[in-house]
């Protein structure tokens, strides 16, 4: 890219793999005092604000992998034009992927355009219960295939070994940085990196079971041209550019208008959330794939339900539904047609609450998120205050006027999110 350079402030470039994915580590930077900016895919032309740090959000999680290594590389070239020192590939804290891939092929396609022959990978988010712990990954107290991922709708996580989950994703040898040398601190892990180079092995699975052991690990990382993680090795990042946790990072102009909420998540800590929302006596309209796919107007049905209501306070259109009617319904359509029908129904409805003067809404939902930005044409969004582990409040223009988004990632938040949202923002 030929653009002047225009953020000669900018230290991290990050590249995520989805739009929760992304807030959720910009959330994390804007904790340990980095300005930051998340785009909505590879800007056309140089950031025009002075920033620390920018996450480029794709919706490469589960497409094909040639399409999610084209689009990441894409995103690696606009960061180095714009003076990137260290690049950040980030995914999500419960290893969202596939036996082919993308986390495997991402990363080795980025260890190749930046010529480095080592990089680590681990999802650990210890504020949200992920931790590592041999190569092993937990959610919560349990391993990641007990904790309901194993039924995700596109990428079922049926091996909580991450070391085997990689491999079997990557041409180059996936080796491990344990919990021991973590412990120890800096000069035990780049000792560790040292030993794994010479064993042939050029990704390693990072052991991090809290967030000292992800603040010991940042210094560790200092000098690593690319690093792969969820969004918790974040955290010990800043303080690598000289940097410290300051209130302004996180500042956002003052909210107004109608409050939404909208969920194509199936995830557990989201059913949790719907369920909270309904049972506190708030409006809710359910969205049936298959009647969608019957050929029916469901979105213009959600509007006109959800139009005389809004004024009352936030109302929620929601597909959210158990694992059972999730397979039963993606056996009648096919897994990727049910999702992208979802998507395209809560997308417009999107444009269709703002239409109606919504200036206030919440996305549950990675693959959801992805779909509602990308409708309501949103470029770019400035990251704002937590609203709980891994989701802040953001800002941004659209075509409608200003908003306040929050992109909440299917597992994250708790039971009464949807509702404890706005009542932050007021
Ligand atoms: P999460 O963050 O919980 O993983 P996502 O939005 O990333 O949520 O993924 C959920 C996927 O499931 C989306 O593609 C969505 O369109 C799809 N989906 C949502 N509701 C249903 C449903 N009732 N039946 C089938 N697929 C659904």
């Amino acid at each position: 890219m030929n653009a002047p350079i225009k953020a000669p402030s900018l230290k991290l470039g990050c590249i995520a793999d989805d739009f929760t994915g992304a807030t959720d580590l910009a959330n994390n930077l804007v904790r340990a005092g980095m300005r930051v900016v998340q785009t909505i895919g590879v800007p056309s032309g140089a950031l025009d604000v002075e920033v620390d740090a920018v996450v480029v959000a794709l919706k490469s999680r589960t497409i094909a992998p040639a399409e999610a290594v084209a689009q990441s590389l894409d995103a690696l070239r606009w960061l180095q034009g714009q003076g990137a020192s260290q690049i950040y590939f980030k995914y999500c804290s419960t290893f969202d992927s596939t036996p082919q891939g993308n986390i495997g092929p991402v990363t080795e396609a980025l260890m190749a355009a930046l010529g480095t022959d080592f990089t680590i990978a681990t999802p650990a988010l210890p504020d949200n219960g992920r931790t590592v712990f041999k190569g092993y990954l937990f959610a919560g107290d349990g391993l990641l295939n007990e904790s309901g991922m194993q039924n995700h709708p596109l990428t079922p996580m049926t091996d909580p070994n991450l070391v085997r989950v990689m491999q079997a994703q990557c041409r180059s040898k996936v080796g491990l940085i344990d919990y021991r040398a973590v412990a120890l601190g800096p000069e035990a892990v780049r000792a560790r990196i040292a030993e794994l180079k010479n064993q042939g092995v050029r990704i390693a699975i990072v052991d991090a079971v809290s967030n000292q052991d992800l603040l010991r690990l940042g210094p560790a990382l200092k000098d690593l041209p690319l690093l792969t993680a969820g969004s918790g090795v974040a955290i010990g990042l800043p303080a690598n550019f000289g940097l410290a946790p300051t209130p302004q990072a996180s500042a956002l102009p003052p909210a107004a208008g109608l409050c939404a909420v909208l969920s194509g998540s199936c995830s557990v800590a989201t059913h949790q959330q719907v369920r909270h929302f309904i049972e506190s006596g708030r409006p809710a309209f359910v969205l049936d794939p298959l009647r969608i796919a019957a050929g029916e107007n469901v979105a213009a049905q959600a509007l006109a339900w959800a139009e005389p209501l809004l004024k009352n306070g936030p109302v929620l259109v929601y597909s959210t539904a158990k694992p059972d009617e999730v397979k039963a319904i993606q056996g009648k359509l096919g897994v990727q047609a049910a999702g992208e029908m979802v998507e395209r129904a809560l997308g417009s409805i999107a444009r269709g609450l703002l239409e109606r003067g919504v200036r206030q809404l919440v996305v549950a939902g990675g693959e959801t998120a992805g779909a509602c930005v990308q409708a309501l044409g949103v470029k770019q969004m400035q990251i704002g205050p937590q609203i709980d582990p891994g989701v802040p409040w953001c800002h941004t223009v659209t075509e409608f006027g200003p908003l306040h988004l929050t992109l909440k990632s299917g597992n994250f938040g708790s039971e009464d999110f949807f509702i404890k949202a706005f009542q932050q923002l007021s």
